[in-house]
């Protein structure tokens, strides 16, 4: 009789158990990933409607400028909801590592996205390449033939280049790579021949820099890949379709190691509440499908193999040599050696 009381008792308390456990898990695994994006694309929210649709994982965002979402992902610590902070530079990812977790290492990811673009904390799930942009009936071929990043410090340079300002991340991340590869002291010095060749203070954005050209106030820009086809694509207005127009795109440092390449990328957060569905959504981003949709409404290059960027990037021409023996995980790292060597030169 004892005996059946307890089982009785046993029994309740294991149905208690259960029915406990199915109340966590139901909030503490909900069917959700929370994704904090610095990318300002209304069609990456196209790309998680698709994906929530596929998984029947609901896809919450927060957007916002990169500074901001770092800061509240870094205050909020562990309480943060944060799973995926998604962002434009590898610098930026790679400063905001220790913020970060690794996991990122599936075979679906690593067989995606080659290991110069990736750590296992965060992978690139898109490229773009920062060129030289050039006014061709002020810019010879002779001038232009084995034109490198280094080489923009040549004095045949003076007052003819525009390039935006030292505190923008693409140019932190293009020096640092530049540190890399030819060491901070040669930099230092480096960085003090794009001052003096500079044809303005820097000012406005990579854009800016196209339309200067354009405008005749300077012969060669430094800027991202994606913004001449956004230009081109009358996205920007017809203004900016007519300068994009008169410019042409120069990928350098063909002779050596390439063109300098970043990435948009994602990062697993430290204490994702989410992790599994963070790691499915950075899967899905690399899916043929993802990229499709991502470069043709971005104008960046697909991270996979297979994918054609978009018609007007292609008309930028595909034949170049992109840099993939320099990790980008080296722009977190060069970062404050880069931003320190530019301040010294005084570019501002
Ligand atoms: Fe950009």
């Amino acid at each position: 009789m004892i005996i059946i009381i307890n089982k009785g008792r046993n029994m309740k308390k294991v149905i208690i158990s259960i029915f406990t456990f199915f109340l966590f898990t139901g909030s503490l695994f909900a069917n959700e990933v929370n994704i904090f994006s610095a990318r300002h694309y209304d069609s990456d929210v196209q790309l998680y409607e698709k994906f929530t649709a596929k998984t029947g994982i609901k896809v919450n965002v927060i957007s916002g400028k990169s500074g901001a979402l770092e800061k509240r992902i870094a205050e909020e610590g562990a309480d943060s909801q944060a799973d995926l902070y998604i962002t434009a530079d590898a610098g930026r990812l790679g400063a905001f590592s220790s913020n970060l977790q690794g996991g990122l290492v599936s075979d679906a990811i690593k067989s995606a996205v080659p290991s110069n673009f990736r750590t296992s904390k965060w992978v690139g799930i898109a490229k773009r390449a920062r060129i030289i942009y050039f006014a061709p009936e002020r810019v010879s071929g002779a001038e232009l033939a084995g034109l490198t990043y280094e080489s923009l410090a040549d004095p045949k340079w003076k007052g003819r280049l525009v390039i935006r300002a030292s505190n923008n991340i693409y140019n932190q991340s293009l020096v640092a790579s530049l540190i890399k590869n030819n060491g901070k002291g040669n930099i230092a010095k480096w960085s003090e021949g794009m001052v003096s060749n500079m044809a303005r203070s820097p000012k406005g954005n990579d854009r800016a820099q196209i339309l200067a050209v354009a405008a005749g106030e300077a012969d060669i820009a430094v800027a991202n890949t994606y913004y001449l086809a956004l230009m081109l694509s009358g996205k920007k207005g017809p203004e900016q379709q007519a300068a994009a127009k008169k410019v042409k795109p120069f990928f350098p440092n063909q002779d050596g190691r390439g063109t300098h390449m970043n990435i948009s990328g994602a990062g697993l957060v430290k204490g994702a509440p989410n992790k599994a569905n963070a790691i499915k959504l950075v899967e899905f981003l690399l899916s043929e499908e993802a990229q499709n949709h991502i470069v043709n409404n971005t104008f960046e290059y697909p991270m996979i193999e297979g994918v054609s960027p978009h018609p007007l990037v292609v008309n930028m021409g595909l034949d170049f040599k992109q840099d993939l023996k320099t990790k980008v995980v080296n722009y977190g790292k060069r970062q404050a050696d880069a931003l320190e060597v530019m301040t010294a030169a005084g570019w501002k």
